[in-house]
């Protein structure tokens, strides 16, 4: 009997819960299916944990997410817990970057598909949306989001204000080794996003990427200075694979990628280290404006257990089969209200997970 794949649920606040529950009961279907056994453990991350615990990430959450074969990740934050200090583990954020540092997960992986039931929804005309499929995997754990000096100080002219962006070659080398690997899994180009012109992390970026791409032989590598890559990607989409960047570029580049496929309720990431563990969770934040309404778009979050399917529990079939059942309901026509177009009647969170999940069968 083969053993059952541990998966822990880390709702969080807002829109997490709802689109969590969505993503789980299409796992669950998918799983069936496919003869896989999962067992769920669920913990509280993010403000929900702040209120019952004093802190966003219990040190035990994370031990928790160590044995785990694969974390499903809603979403955290919202106006309560605003004002806490940043870097504070009070901020709901902060469970987020101590998950990421805690479980070495280097690489944030984000494909950008645009579904052909989705081309009329972009906010880009038709013909330069239609056929994109892109992967931009984003370096996650260095950066100017972790190297120090990182700090507000006092002058005598007033305030002044340092971040530091440091990158070392193991951090750049192991990263773009999972970007290569996945573009030999699809149509084996990679473009490697860097400010080589200006910046010394950039220098180094390019000469370690160069350097890697040698190993691959058989993907066709080429560099681009994040500026112009800004305007490409809104320009020609189609022409990109996998697109390989830092932490800041790639947080940026992921949101502006994001709107080609039509609302940020659609898209899905995941967050890797060098082995199977992996974090599955929606690009998408809380929206506390809309939580508790049950009107939350799922397909993030259903996708992303797709994701979870595929990289952390080596079940390719069911996740193609979920991603699969997720255009056949677009395709139907159903749609949240953040992606109807005028004259469509928009349905629940829980309508479209129950018509993936009939889709699937
Ligand atoms: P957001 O993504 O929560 O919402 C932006 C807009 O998109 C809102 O109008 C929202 O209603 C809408 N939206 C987002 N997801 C949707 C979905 N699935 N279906 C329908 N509509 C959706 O971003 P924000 O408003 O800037 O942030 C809200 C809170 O979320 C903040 O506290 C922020 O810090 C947090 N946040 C968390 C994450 C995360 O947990 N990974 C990411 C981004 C923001």
């Amino acid at each position: 009997m083969t053993a059952a794949a541990r998966i822990v649920v880390l709702p969080g606040d807002g829109i997490g819960p709802e689109v969590t529950d969505a993503a789980r009961r299409v796992l669950d279907a998918a799983a069936v299916r496919a003869g896989l056994k999962l067992d769920y453990v669920v913990d509280l991350v993010g403000g929900a944990s702040v209120d019952a615990h004093g802190v966003a990430l219990r040190p035990q959450t994370l031990r928790l997410c160590k044995t785990a074969d694969a974390i499903l990740f809603g979403a955290v934050g919202g106006p309560k817990w605003d004002d806490a200090a940043p870097q504070s583990n009070l901020r709901p954020g902060s469970a987020l970057l101590g998950l990421r540092k805690g479980l070495g997960l280097f690489a944030n992986l984000r494909p950008v598909r645009v579904d052909p039931a989705m081309v009329a929804t972009s906010a880009l005309r038709p013909e330069r949306v239609r056929d994109v499929d892109l992967l931009v995997v984003r370096e996650l754990t260095g950066g100017l989001y972790f190297s120090k000096p990182k700090r507000r100080y006092e002058t005598p002219r007033g305030q002044a204000a340092v971040d530091t962006m440091r990158y070392s070659t193991p951090e750049i080398e192991r990263v773009a080794v999972r970007a290569f690997e996945l573009a030999r899994q699809r149509r084996r180009r990679l473009c490697s996003v860097d400010k080589a012109n200006i910046l010394e992390t950039s220098r180094l970026w390019r000469i370690v990427v160069t350097a890697v791409a040698e190993r691959y032989p058989d993907v066709a590598t080429s560099h681009m200075l994040v500026d112009a890559f800004a305007m490409e990607l809104l320009r020609r989409p189609q022409a990109f694979d996998v697109v390989l960047t830092e932490n800041l570029f790639g947080d940026i580049l992921t949101d502006e990628a994001s709107m080609l496929a039509g609302a940020l309720g659609m898209l899905p990431s995941a967050s890797l280290g060098g082995g199977t563990l992996g974090l599955y969770e929606p690009i998408h934040g809380s929206a506390p404006d809309i939580a508790g309404k049950g009107i939350a778009n799922p397909i993030g979050a259903i996708l992303s257990a797709a994701l979870l399917l595929r990289w952390s529990l080596n079940a390719e079939t069911a996740a193609a089969a979920v991603e699969h059942a997720v255009s056949f309901v677009l395709a139907s026509g159903l749609r949240t209200a953040d992606i109807a177009r005028d004259g469509e009647a928009p349905v629940g969170t829980a309508a479209i997970a129950e018509a993936v999940v009939s889709a699937l069968g």
